[in-house]
This record gives C-alpha cells, sequence and structure tokens, in this order.
C-alpha cells in the first residue's frame, strides 16, 4: 500500500524537488544582491557575512537537489537552515524594527511547499513556537537587540526587503501555479484519452471476437464445402491472433506503468530473430490484398550482441505493423545496421504520413490519429506508446520523420553491448514451414506424454495426437506425470502444462530433466507473459507454446522434435 502511495505521489515528489531547485536558485540570487545592497548601505560585517553562507550553503543545496538523493534529509536541512537564518537575521538586522518579521512570513510560506501531510503540520508548529519564543524575548527584553544608527537606514532597509521579499514570492508560487496548471490540463488530456481508450477498446475487442463467434458457428454448419471451411478457419485464427496480441499489449502496458517490466538482456544473435520477422512478415504481405512490396535489409555481417532480442522484435514488430497499416500501396523498407556504439533500425514506408502536430503526440499513451473525415483510426492507440517506453528502458532512442500524404520513416536504436562479428558460418535457424515431410513418414512408434489439468484442452490434445497416428498417455497432475513417466522410460516427449495442481510445471520439468537430461518438454501454457516464455527458455524446455496452440503449428512441431531424436 505504501509503494502504492508513493507512486501515486510521484508527480509531488517531482513538484517538491522542482520546487527546491527553484528555491535554490532564487535564494542564491536574493543573498547576491543581499551582500550587494548591504555593502552598500554600510551595514555590519555580520549582515555581509550571512547572505554570503547563505549563497555558498544554497549552492550545495541546488546540486543536493539535481542529484535527486535523500529528498527527507534535503528537506530537513533547509528547514533547519531557514530557521536558523530567520533567527540569526532577526538577531542582527534589528527585531522587530527591521523587516524580519516579513522573512518569517516568506519562509512559512515556502515550507508549505515542501513538506506534507503531518510533517507540514510539525514544521508549522515549530515555527509558531519559534516566532513565540522572538516575540517574548523583543518584549520583554528590547535591549539585547541593537537599533538602527538613524532612521533612514531602517527605512531603506524594510522597503527594500519588502519589494525583494515580494519578488521571491513572486518568482515562486508563480512557477509552482505554472507547474500545477501543466499538471492539471495533461491529467485532463489524459483523463480523455483513457475514457475514449475505454469506448474504443470495447470495438477493438467485440470485432475480432464477432468473427470467431461467427464463423465458428458457420463452419459447424454440415453443408459447406471444405475448402469454405479452410478459409473459415483462417479467419477465426486470425482474429485470434489479433485478441491475444491486444492482451499482450495491455498487459505489457499495465507493467511499464507499475515498473514491473522487465528487461532480460542476453548474448544473441541479430541476425537470426530478424530473419524470422523477415519471413513473417514477406508472408503477410504476399498474402495481403494492398499492393504493398516488402524489403528488409540486414546487417552486412552476421553479428552476435547482448540485447532483449525478444523487446526489439517486439517494437520491430509493431513499427512493421503500422507501416502496413497505414500504407496502402508502394514499398516497406525495413534495414537494421551496426553502428559501433548501436544498432539502428529504421522502418520506411510510403503510406499516409503523419501531420506535423501530431508527431509528437503520436508516441503518448492511447494517441490515434484521425482521417480526413476525421475519423479515428482504427487500433487501440498502446502501440506507439508501448514501443516508445519498451526502446527507453533498453537504452535506445525512437523518433519519426514524415510528411503528410509522402509516408513515414520511424528509427530507433538499441546500444551495443559486448557486440562481435560471427564467423559467417553460422546455420540458419529453422522455420517451422520449412520441415514439411510426406503424411506416411509419421513416426508412430513415438510416444508422447500430455500433462494438461484442463478437461477440454486435454480432450484437443488427445484428439489431435490421435488423428496424428502418434500413441500418447495423459497426466492430470504434475505426480502423476512423474509416476507415469517411472513406469514408461520410452516417453520421447512431454506436453507440459505449466499451471498445475500441486506440483508446478516448473518443478515437473527439472525433476523429468533430472531422471532424463535428453527428454525432449515442451512447455505449453495459457499464460502469455512473456516472463514465462523467457523463463522456459531459461530452464531449457525444448519449445514454448502459447495457448490456444495452432494445430498445424503443433503438428509440425512435434514432427520436427521427434524427427531429430
Ligand atoms: P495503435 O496501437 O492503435 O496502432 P499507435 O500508438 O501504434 O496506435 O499509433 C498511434 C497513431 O500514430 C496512429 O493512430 C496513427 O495516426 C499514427 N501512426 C503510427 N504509425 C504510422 C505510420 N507508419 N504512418 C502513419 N501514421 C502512423
Amino acid at each position: 500500500v505504501n509503494s502504492k502511495r508513493e507512486l501515486d505521489l510521484k508527480g509531488f515528489i517531482n513538484f517538491e524537488k522542482k520546487f527546491m531547485k527553484s528555491m535554490s536558485i532564487v535564494v542564491i540570487v536574493i543573498s547576491l544582491l543581499g551582500i550587494i545592497i548591504n555593502s552598500f548601505l554600510g551595514f555590519s560585517t555580520a549582515l555581509i557575512l550571512a547572505p554570503l553562507a547563505s549563497l555558498l550553503i544554497f549552492i550545495g543545496i541546488y546540486f543536493w537537489t539535481v542529484k535527486g538523493e535523500n529528498l527527507t534529509g534535503l528537506k530537513i536541512t533547509i528547514s533547519i537552515l531557514s530557521f536558523l537564518f530567520n533567527n540569526l537575521f532577526w538577531y542582527y538586522n534589528y527585531g522587530s524594527h527591521g523587516p524580519a518579521p516579513y522573512l518569517f512570513v516568506v519562509t512559512y510560506s515556502l515550507l508549505i511547499f515542501i513538506w506534507r501531510d503531518r510533517q507540514l503540520y510539525i514544521v508549522t508548529a515549530a515555527l509558531l513556537i519559534n516566532i513565540c519564543i522572538l516575540f517574548y524575548l523583543d518584549y520583554m527584553n528590547p535591549n539585547i537587540i541593537l537599533d538602527y544608527d538613524n532612521d533612514q537606514g531602517r527605512i531603506v532597509d524594510s522597503y527594500t526587503a519588502a519589494i525583494m521579499y515580494g519578488a521571491f514570492i513572486f518568482v515562486l508560487v508563480k512557477l509552482a501555479k505554472d507547474y500545477l496548471q501543466r499538471e492539471y490540463l495533461k491529467a485532463i488530456e489524459s483523463d480523455q484519452l483513457k475514457s475514449s481508450f475505454l469506448e474504443n477498446m470495447s470495438h477493438e475487442i467485440r470485432t475480432p471476437l464477432n468473427a470467431i463467434v461467427g464463423f465458428s458457428g458457420m463452419i459447424a454448419e454440415s453443408e459447406l464445402h471444405p475448402a469454405q471451411k479452410v478459409d473459415f478457419k483462417n479467419i477465426i485464427d486470425k482474429n485470434n491472433e489479433l485478441l491475444l496480441r491486444l492482451i499482450d499489449d495491455i498487459l505489457d502496458m499495465s507493467k511499464i506503468e507499475s515498473n514491473t517490466f522487465t528487461i532480460k538482456n542476453k548474448m544473441c544473435e541479430i541476425n537470426p530473430f530478424l530473419e524470422v520477422i523477415k519471413n513473417t512478415f514477406e508472408q503477410q504481405i504476399a498474402d495481403s490484398k494492398k499492393n504493398l512490396s516488402f524489403k528488409m535489409i540486414l546487417p552486412n555481417e552476421s553479428y552476435s550482441s547482448e540485447m532483449d532480442s525478444t523487446r526489439v522484435s517486439q517494437v520491430l514488430t509493431n513499427l512493421i505493423d503500422n507501416a502496413i497499416k497505414f500504407t496502402e500501396s508502394g514499398l516497406i523498407l525495413v534495414s537494421v545496421s551496426y553502428q559501433k556504439k548501436y544498432f539502428k533500425f529504421i522502418v520506411q514506408d510510403t503510406g499516409i504520413g503523419i501531420k506535423e502536430d501530431e508527431k509528437d503526440k503520436i508516441f503518448d499513451r492511447f494517441y490515434k490519429g484521425k482521417g480526413n473525415n476525421n475519423q479515428l483510426y482504427r487500433g487501440t492507440g498502446i502501440g506507439l506508446y508501448l514501443s516508445s517506453k519498451i526502446v527507453e528502458l533498453l537504452g535506445g532512442r525512437i523518433w519519426v520523420d514524415s510528411k503528410e500524404g509522402m509516408g513515414s520513416t520511424f528509427s530507433f536504436t538499441i546500444p551495443s553491448v559486448n557486440t562481435e562479428v560471427l564467423i559467417p558460418e553460422t546455420p540458419k535457424i529453422e522455420s517451422p514451414r520449412i520441415i514439411v515431410e510426406p503424411a506416411k513418414e509419421i513416426d508412430n512408434r513415438s510416444k508422447i506424454l500430455i500433462v494438461e489439468d484442463d478437461d477440454s484442452n486435454l480432450k484437443l490434445l488427445e484428439t489431435l495426437l490421435e488423428s496424428w497416428g502418434y500413441r500418447y498417455l495423459s497426466a492430470l497432475t504434475g505426480e502423476e506425470a512423474l509416476e507415469i513417466y517411472n513406469q514408461h522410460q520410452d516417453i520421447k516427449l512431454v506436453l507440459l502444462d505449466l499451471n498445475l495442481p500441486g506440483i508446478h510445471g516448473y518443478e515437473v520439468f527439472k525433476r523429468l530433466r533430472e531422471q532424463n537430461p535428453d527428454l525432449t518438454i515442451l512447455a505449453q501454457t495459457a499464460n502469455a507473459m512473456k516472463e514465462d516464455e523467457i523463463k522456459c527458455t531459461e530452464l531449457g524446455f525444448n519449445s514454448f507454446l502459447r495457448k490456444p496452440i495452432e494445430s498445424e503449428f503443433l503438428r509440425l512441431h512435434l514432427r520436427h522434435k521427434l524427427r531429430s531424436k
């Protein structure tokens, strides 16, 4: 609860920090003026040394705020110093005869901006006690304080102080007000965007869902031609994928907002993961009805580098998706290059382009552009927000160059860490599309163990495996799975659900691997978090399948995994 409150207060803390920074600058300027004026008026050395001391101290405080560490310590220091200076000033500047009481009012008003909640009341009480003591001293023993040599000096001193403090208050309160006004407008705008996001969300979910429900109904009709069924199934799959991506994006966004989004850098080869993206989009563009061509230029050499390739792919895919969405005809050109300190990714399209005044808004959360007749484009408006945050977390930069009607160029950089050139003979990664074998070669001697606690999902897997001619065994829990494996050591492959009742999938994995380090184990889960995928890769699962599992994908996957045995 505390950290949530701290999170909510983040804007406020920023404000307090900014305020202390502005305040120290103003105090520095005023101290400087004080030194000059007091020297001109020929006041005592103490009255010149005091502003000098405050000048030096507030220079220190300025750098403290810039560093931004231990804000509470900073606040306490500022408050104690202001007490100290006020009292010294009161003593040396002739108590209630001089402008000291004005200074108290100024100090009080400023401390309100620094402290909040209960602490503010404590500080206020302390100030009140302080001023009562001074009042008592001044009233009971007027002689302990010196008096001005002449009245003119007193008059000049009082009025210059009034002007100076007035200016001081004006500058600081104005800065604070402007800041709060800006924040207020930002909050209103973000609230509006959020409402339109929620309205829009229902649309973005219902559209694909409608297709899925509609076409599933039709497939059940027996009069359909088999070719039609395949068509409908493809439509359902596409919509499924849209929905899953939407959910992924929303999860990622909420993780970014709650600071729990994780980046996992590790050594990876650059070209293979780019090639996966290249193949996917070449296929997608070939299948689309648009008159588009797609070209991807990969780095000249094959590099390995320390980066989070999953996240980089996510950003790149997102930008290419947008390019396709906003381009009716022409070319989409993607290029990736290595430039010593960083990798640079460019996605260029010949689409509708972006209006000048929208360029800095498109990266905002929920922002969506409008078409010519003021119609909002389809989408949720989180794609670019997410991309920009991910690039920022990866330590890079993202920007756009575009002219309305002339296409757009999105670029981003990712810092290069431990980059090395690889020897050219790196094997190409296998994409499932390549491994096609005649159906009769199915290895039906291979025994597969399905571990799945959900009845309908288990039924689905059993039906699929049976129709492909595999022998299989089923377990509903991890314990059962281990027992079955003990009795059937000829099991070649395990399809392991991760969220099992009792012992977790990860534990089952570990124990199975202990028994047989060569056993092929595929994770299958409805938990779409990328962290799970990363964890599975780290643990050494042979593959990671997200539910709903595409049956053709599973078939090719099984065939490939069992063939390579
Ligand atoms: P969404 O997730 O809905 O696609 P984005 O955050 O990705 O939203 O994009 C926000 C807006 O940026 C889009 O509505 C569109 O106006 C503009 N935009 C993004 N990419 C392009 C592009 N390649 N060409 C033209 N406009 C674009």
